[in-house]
């Protein structure tokens, strides 16, 4: 189809790159679009009341294996990174739709125990699921959630307000869910040459859980409400922190610097980091996969935060000529969106 043409392959512009193109070339026409392309969600409407719109598309092969991920989990995880997005803006997810691609490989009980997980979601985040398609494939299951929430137009939260001297805050832990797959992908690999061996997983509840069962962080946005603490930019850790820290320091025109020392780490993720031979702090920096809510707040917000355990300051917005940095002990390493590349 293309073959005479001048060819540029995918893998050198990136999926950033790619969905920068695709911003470009797309004309906001409507009054009522308020954010479009660039963020965790789209912001829609006409008034001080919202709507938030954030779609995934999961890809069996690519974004999961069903070798290791049992279906009710998949489903759950599905809903669970998309309500995610709609948190990351500060609002709160009230629908969902889901579309599905199915090959004949599926039977019923399968497409049961996938909905099952799904509505477990949804009752769990107090969301109605309104809708979605069905279709049939040539291979594998295809999952595409779209979440829709709403917000008071004061309180949305963009990926593009951070400035100078604020403090960048994270919830929970890091590289838990990195871990949890490398996990599953040892087992796997481990099974493949002996059927024989049964999957060591023990002592990894966490970790496993963390890849398996994510959950969003309502809480962090109930907790923000109650400080009346309103972040100045905030996203949630899908690729990692390193690359989604950048995302807001870019959008925001602004640089970083965040501290080895404060990133916060669980000890089990610690332990299969250990096992694994990999580097915790890599982990944790580039693992993807936390749905944490990595934001930041003026430096008066502070005393409102400070000492509630679900909440880590890591570091500060710098000026965006100080670029983005990573203070390990005595030195100063800067971070790639790749990741930290000094530690490998
Ligand atoms: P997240 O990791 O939060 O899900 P993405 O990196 O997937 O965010 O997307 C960033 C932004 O790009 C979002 O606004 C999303 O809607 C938009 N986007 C992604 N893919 C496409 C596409 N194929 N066409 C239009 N917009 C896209
Ligand atoms: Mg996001």
């Amino acid at each position: 189809m293309l073959e005479d043409k001048e060819r540029t392959e995918l893998s050198d512009l990136g999926e950033f790159g790619l969905i920068d193109r695709i911003a470009k070339s797309v004309e906001i026409t409507q009054k009522s679009t308020v954010k479009g392309i660039g963020d965790d969600a789209a912001v829609i409407g006409i008034g001080k009341q919202k709507m938030l719109v954030s779609t995934d598309l999961l890809l069996e092969g690519i974004h999961f294996d069903l070798s290791y991920v049992p279906l009710k989990h998949l489903g759950y995880k599905a809903v669970a990174v998309n309500l995610s997005d709609i948190y990351a803006m500060n609002g709160k997810p009230t629908q969902i739709t889901v579309s599905i691609g199915l090959s004949s490989r599926f039977p019923l009980e399968a497409i049961d125990e996938l909905y099952t997980g799904i509505l477990l979601a949804c009752d769990k985040y107090d969301v109605d699921l309104v809708g979605g398609d069905t279709t049939s494939s040539v291979s594998g299951l295809t999952i595409s959630v779209t979440a829709i929430g709403e917000a008071n137009e004061d309180h949305i939260v963009y990926r593009n307000g951070a400035k100078e001297t604020d403090l960048i805050c994270v919830s929970g832990d890091l590289g838990a869910a990195y871990l949890g797959l490398q996990l599953l992908e040892r087992e796997k690999e481990i099974f493949k040459d002996n059927p024989a061996i049964q999957p060591d997983l023990t002592g990894h509840d966490y970790v496993l859980e963390r890849q398996l069962k994510p959950e969003p962080r309502a809480d962090i946005i109930d907790i923000l409400k109650l400080e009346k603490v309103v972040p100045t930019s905030m996203i949630d850790v899908s690729d990692g922190l390193s690359s989604d820290l950048m995302h807001i320091c870019t959008q925001s025109g602004v640089g970083c610097r965040i501290y080895i020392e404060k990133l916060p780490i669980d000890h089990t993720t610690a332990l299969a980091a250990e096992e694994l031979n990999l580097d915790t702090t890599v982990c944790a920096l580039n693992g993807g996969e936390d749905y944490e809510l990595l934001f930041t707040v003026d430096l008066k917000d502070y005393d409102r935060l400070k000492d509630n355990p679900a909440i880590r300051v890591i570091g500060h917005i710098t000026d965006k000529g100080d670029g983005y940095n990573l203070v390990s002990h005595d030195q100063i390493i800067p971070l790639t969106a790749q990741g930290w590349k000094h530690l490998e």
